[in-house]
């Protein structure tokens, strides 16, 4: 089968599409919303617990993640 026309992309990263979650801090029960590629940490608001953690990619929850929003 010819694919003439059709550019080949090496696909280096596989990057899930990013989202917005709904994380419970899990100290003390505060619910925020996250981006799930953020690019800087996001702390609870109330007690300070770290709950994003930015990788570079895709950020690292460390919250308890309640729902997947969008
Ligand atoms: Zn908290």
């Amino acid at each position: 089968m010819a694919t003439f026309g059709v550019p080949r992309r090496k696909i280096l990263v596989p990057e899930p599409r990013s989202r917005f979650l709904l994380v419970r801090c899990p100290n003390c029960g505060n619910r925020m919303v996250v981006f799930s590629h953020a690019t800087f940490p996001v702390r609870c608001l109330f007690c300070n617990t770290p709950l994003v953690k930015p990788t570079g990619g895709k950020a690292k929850i460390l919250g308890i993640i309640e729902k997947v929003l969008g």
